[in-house]
């Protein structure tokens, strides 16, 4: 029996940065996906989860339209690139909550594919991982998601979080210690998300291409009066964002905590007036984190719902405990919060 353990992630940030190939930072957290199970000719999985059963030969793999494509798409990618895994029967269950915008998907999609190359020795290195795992979400499932997720949790490392460059994928080790993390799930699904996200993707790759540029990176605020206004106002915030992901970055390679806290709070309130993805649930949980003495918070993830994060020099179970509170009196979701840390990647199990 070989046991995985997969997290999740945090972006701290760089939010709607990488699609147009600017920077982000996200951290894998202790938030886990687990997957047990054996070697099998076929695939057989239950997710303890979800309750729910998958089974299929490796035969025919097409899509079944169910939360069994993220593992259907992990043997499509890897059929596709030359590599011969064969099945699993075992379980799928965890602490991760899924669909929160802490990345449960690419964590499943991990934990699969980390199981097939311990188990069938295929001997992918966690870079290349990452970037299977992503193909299989964007071309079996459907899913015009970055590379970010699967690099925060294939290559995630306790007391880092990972910077990295999405243009070439260059990566580097930022220390995060000492900080305690609040992450507040405000249990509005994100049904906007998708039409939204497109949108925005859209016209901001529309803009790149009338300005020539591969990536944001290279864009300087003079160049924004070419574009129209909307796609103006996008790039102008995705500008400043990959801007505060190197001052970000350096605020914590300094340790300069109060720094960090005011550059993330300053992204979301850009992301919610300019880039226009907050919502009412969001907005209440960044208010009264920064009024509970949080230095600094911010929506995490494509936004519209999903959650949010602060972060403390101190524990801050009481103040979860009573924002959780306050937000019952005015909403009417199941929002949750978590307490998490920084975590390593994707990893079997010793026991
Ligand atoms: P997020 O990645 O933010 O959690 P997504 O909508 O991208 O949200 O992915 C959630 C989907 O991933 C679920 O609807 C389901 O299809 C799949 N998934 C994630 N974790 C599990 C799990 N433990 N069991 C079954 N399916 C899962
Ligand atoms: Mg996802």
């Amino acid at each position: 029996m070989l046991k995985i353990a997969s997290p999740g992630r945090v972006n701290l940030i760089g939010e709607h940065t990488d699609y147009s190939l600017g920077y982000v930072m996200p951290m894998a957290i202790n938030l886990y996906t687990f997957l047990e199970g054996n070697k099998s000719s076929f695939v057989e999985i239950y997710s303890e989860s979800l309750k729910s059963k998958t089974s299929f030969n490796l035969q025919s793999l097409e899509r079944s339209n169910d939360w069994s494509d993220y593992i259907r798409g992990i043997f499509w990618i890897l059929f596709n690139n030359n590599y011969n895994p064969k099945g699993i029967r075992g379980k799928i269950y965890g602490n991760l909550p899924i669909g929160s915008g802490l990345s449960s998907s690419a964590s499943l999609e991990l934990a699969i594919l980390e199981f097939l190359n311990e188990e069938y020795k295929l001997n992918i290195s966690k870079m290349d991982e990452a970037i299977l795992a992503k193909d299989a979400e964007n071309e079996f499932v459907g899913v015009p998601c970055g590379v970010m997720d699967q690099m925060a949790i294939a290559l995630g490392k306790r007391n880092y979080a990972i910077f990295i460059d999405t243009e070439n994928l260059h990566y580097e080790y930022v220390p995060f210690q000492d900080i305690y993390i609040l992450i507040f799930d405000t249990g509005v699904r994100r049904e906007l998300a998708n039409s939204e996200y497109v949108k925005r993707r859209e016209s901001v790759e529309k803009a790149l291409n009338k300005l020539g540029k591969m990536s944001s990176k290279y864009i300087e605020s003079k160049d924004l009066n070419k574009l129209q206004e909307l796609q103006r106002r996008f790039l102008g915030y995705i500008i400043r964002e990959n801007q505060r992901v190197l001052e970000a970055k350096d605020a914590l390679k300094n340790g300069n905590l109060q720094e960090f806290g005011n550059i993330i709070t300053e992204a979301h309130w850009d992301l919610a007036k300019n880039y226009g993805v907050s919502s009412p649930e969001l907005d209440f949980f960044v208010k009264n984190a920064l009024k509970y003495g949080a230095l600094g918070a911010r929506l995490t993830g494509a936004g519209f719902g999903g959650s949010a994060f602060a972060i403390f020099t101190q524990d801050p179970s009481k103040i979860g405990e009573k924002i959780l509170k306050d937000y019952k009196r005015l909403f009417s979701h199941s929002a949750k919060y978590f307490l998490v840390e920084s975590s390593d990647g994707v990893r079997k199990c010793i026991r």
